[in-house]
């Protein structure tokens, strides 16, 4: 028996799984304001792995926005190194495609566009590939369903709840299936059931869809869901620990 089980070991030896691939890359990073007067962040180093969920959390003011705006390349470093899969961000040459393709956003405010419709707005980001119109309408609406929103295709924002709202812009962020989703205070203007419903659906989603997720929040209910806390303070990172989820 145990001849037969080292022969079967011998003639096909356990395969090591790959290494999660190695997402942002930063190190040294600053970010000053006002020709220095506001020193936003003051030199945070950090590794973000493919399919990671890490929370960013710190009190206002301690540059969280700051470092989600460096990601997703929406501002430039003033000095230091970040790094998307090995590549410089401030040195995309395509700053808005790396946007559109590779990233999607969720900010606090909902950024919608008001004179568009939830099918519109989602559809916005598609623009910078070349889906044809009716591939474009065919995956909103799928988008739309998949965040529980097919009764809303028609609707502009302002006739829709705060959850609503976040829902689309959930749906926008999808538009081209990003690897990696940034959500600033996705739920600080939502109430306590709304605030529970998005965390909900973008952890489902993240999950299903096996992206990277870096949420920041100041709420360490949301936090504990994370698998990872990277804790700021003044700029720099105090803290950076794994965690077990609450929720798996
Ligand atoms: P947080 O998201 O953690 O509340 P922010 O990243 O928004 O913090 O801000 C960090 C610091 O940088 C704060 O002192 C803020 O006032 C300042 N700051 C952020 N954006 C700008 C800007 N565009 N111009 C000047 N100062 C800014
Ligand atoms: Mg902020």
């Amino acid at each position: 028996m145990a001849q037969v089980c080292q022969t079967t070991m011998r003639s096909s030896p356990p395969q090591a799984a790959a290494p999660p691939a190695l997402v942002f890359e930063a190190r040294g990073l600053k970010k000053e304001y006002d020709d220095g007067r506001v020193q936003a962040l003051r030199g945070v180093s950090f590794r973000i792995m493919q399919g990671e969920f890490v929370a960013i959390i710190g009190p206002s003011g301690c540059g969280k926005t700051t470092l989600l705006q460096m990601l997703g390349a929406l501002d430039v470093p003033s000095q230091g190194i970040l790094h998307y899969r090995g590549s410089s961000i401030a040195d995309l040459p395509d700053p808005s495609g790396y946007r559109a393709r590779e990233i999607g956003i969720i900010f606090q405010a909902f950024h919608l566009l008001p004179t568009f419709t939830a099918m519109e707005n989602v559809q916005m980001p598609m623009f910078e590939t070349d889906r044809s119109e009716a591939m474009r309408a065919e995956r909103a609406v799928e988008l739309l369903k998949s965040v529980g929103l097919e009764h809303r295709l028609g609707h502009f924002p302002a006739k829709l709840s705060g959850g609503e709202r976040q829902r689309v812009a959930i749906a926008r962020s999808l538009a081209n299936g990003p690897s990696v989703l940034l959500a600033d205070e996705p739920t600080g203007n939502l109430d306590s059931e709304n605030t529970k419903n998005i965390l909900e659906l973008i952890i489902r989603l993240r999950r299903e869809q096996n992206m990277t997720l870096v949420l920041v929040t100041h709420d360490l209910n949301i936090a504990r869901m994370a698998s990872r806390t990277i804790e700021m303070r003044d700029g720099l990172i105090v803290a950076d620990q794994s965690t077990t989820p609450a929720t798996a």
